[in-house]
């Protein structure tokens, strides 16, 4: 776990946060802020900071977040009429929080 990372502490269940979607490598709940009706976050377990810094060997936890969109589409009951799943890099890519993570966002037309 990485020191003052939020996304860490939730996923060491130091910090609350509403869980919709759980497996051995990838943790994903409701968005504290929520931008859309449906509003997710999908982050892998362990501490990635960005796409910036991914490594060869990240690459199956990276596929594994987008299994977990999959599964949350159906879910969410989106999977036929779709959802977004985006994720912001740097400081001019809009990312925050410097923990990998993919917005599920669903619900409304953009
Ligand atoms: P980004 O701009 O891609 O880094 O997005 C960070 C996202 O994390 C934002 O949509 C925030 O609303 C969300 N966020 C920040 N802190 C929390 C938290 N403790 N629980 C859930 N979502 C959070
Ligand atoms: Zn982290």
């Amino acid at each position: 776990m990485t020191i003052d990372c939020v996304f860490c502490r939730i996923i060491a269940r130091e910090s609350t946060a509403d869980i919709v979607y759980e497996d051995a490598d990838v943790l994903a709940f409701k968005d504290l802020y929520p931008k859309a009706p449906i509003h997710l976050l999908i982050v892998p377990k362990r501490h990635i900071e960005s796409l910036a810094v991914l490594q060869p060997g990240d690459t199956d936890v990276v596929g594994r977040c987008l299994q977990a969109a999959r599964v949350l589409g159906e879910q969410t009951g989106y999977a036929e009429r779709g959802y977004r799943v985006s994720c912001n890099c740097g400081p001019e890519g809009g990312q925050i929080v410097y923990h990998l993570h993919f917005h599920f966002t669903a619900g409304r037309r953009r």
